[in-house]
């Protein structure tokens, strides 16, 4: 990691993960748009499309990197960027791993230096409030750039049989007062463990070991509505109605986060996704089961196979939905075939004549396992 004499920018080498990143920057008083938690790499994130997290609803999302160094199939090396090579650029943020390596990126800085951050809960039988309060900060949370939520509802079966509401709070501005975050707060929904506390993106990212233990078996699902109570309402009991019968799972507990999302998050360059001012006010939704044995991964797929289709039937027939747009970095394995057809018939075209372009032999298609691949869209 090295930042510019400026402070406007950091180069980063590949294996780069935010929170040292984060901690990097701390001392120069300014930080990056990245992900909110979590020991994931940067430029992973950029691949799949973001990053997406607190400083989003001020700055936007995708738009954290300036340029990317590669290496192409080739062995050939280039920079890509708005002025070199920008369709590759274009192609890398949210294209996945069909194009290159990275081995280098030079991000953009954004002038933060502390912020109120939270790790909180609203304790059981909130639903309602916090529902309505999430659809409320999608539709008016651009008044309040500075502040910003990730819901996190949470399910441990083995703990309790109620759903817990948790979330993350944050806010940049000057003070004690989270400004735009009544509708997290007393007296409207009053917190029941945790509080906000000014710190640094560096200190609070480093404060967790957020892996659960090795061999836990993990998955991700997306789900994009309108940002609409009902639907949300809709989406959070179809899914808990739904994945019930998993309580007797070894190690099962999930999580249904709700992100609500502003017009400033979709305020992103021109990009692959087709990700812009079409896609808010919305609420972003990211299933994230956990259980222990592999013995169960048959049962927990299938049963939220089956949730997953009846949320989707449920809010069709409410007309809220689903939305189209798909977020890479965050999608369940099933889910590959409509991620990159959901950036638009347009953008995958691009992004097929992108791949045939920079890697005509196709080694990152088939000799790269995992990821979805562009190709086979
Ligand atoms: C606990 C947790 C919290 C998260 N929170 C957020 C969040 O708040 N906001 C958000 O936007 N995302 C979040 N994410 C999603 C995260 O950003 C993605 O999972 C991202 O893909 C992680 O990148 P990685 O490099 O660690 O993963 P990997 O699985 O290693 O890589 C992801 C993909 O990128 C490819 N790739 C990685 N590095 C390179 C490279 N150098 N060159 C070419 N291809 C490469 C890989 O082949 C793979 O297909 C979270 C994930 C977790 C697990």
């Amino acid at each position: 990691m090295a930042i510019s004499n400026d402070r406007q920018t950091v180069t980063i080498g590949a294996g780069v993960t935010w929170p040292p990143l984060y901690a990097y920057l701390d001392g120069f008083n300014v930080s990056a748009n990245g992900i909110r938690s979590g020991n994931g790499g940067v430029v992973g994130a950029i691949l799949g499309g973001g990053p997406f997290g607190f400083m989003s609803y001020e700055f936007g999302m995708s738009n954290i990197a300036r340029s990317l160094d590669c290496v192409l199939a080739d062995g050939t090396l280039v920079t890509a960027s708005t002025d070199e090579h920008p369709d590759l650029f274009w192609a890398l943020v949210g294209g996945g791993n069909n194009y290159c390596v990275v081995t280098k990126a030079v991000l953009n800085t954004v002038p933060v230096s502390s912020a109120l951050i939270g790790t909180v809960s609203w304790g059981s039988g909130v639903s309602e409030q916090y529902i309505k309060s999430v659809e409320q900060f999608a539709l008016h949370g651009a008044e309040y750039p500075k502040a910003s939520f990730e819901g996190q509802t949470r399910w441990v079966p083995s703990r309790s049989s109620e759903i817990s509401f948790d979330g993350y709070l944050w806010y940049s501005g000057e003070g004690n007062e989270p400004l735009g975050l009544e509708n997290f707060t007393a007296p409207v929904l009053p917190i029941t463990r945790g509080n906000l506390t000014r710190t640094t993106m560096g200190a609070w990212s480093n404060a967790f070991n957020y892996a659960p233990p090795l061999g836990t078996r993990a998955i991700f699902h997306w789900l994009t509505s309108p940002a609409n109570a009902t639907a949300a309402r809709i989406a959070f009991d179809t899914y808990y109605e739904s994945i019930a019968s998993l309580a007797d799972v070894e190690g099962f507990s999930t999580t249904f986060s709700m992100l609500p999302v502003t017009p400033i998050v979709t305020r992103a360059p021109e990009n692959a996704m087709g990700l812009g001012s079409d896609d808010s006010p919305a609420i972003w939704y990211v299933e994230s089961p956990l259980w222990s044995r592999p013995e169960d991964d048959a049962r927990v797929l299938e049963v939220h196979a089956e949730a997953n289709i009846k949320i989707r039937e449920n809010l069709s027939a409410a007309g809220l939905g689903p939305l189209p747009f798909m977020y890479l970095s965050d999608i369940q394995k099933s889910q590959i075939p409509e991620t990159f057809p959901s950036y638009g018939a347009e953008n995958l075209r691009k992004l097929k004549t992108i791949r045939d372009k920079y890697d005509p032999d196709r080694v990152f298609t088939e000799l790269v396992p995992g990821g979805a691949k562009v190709a086979l869209s």
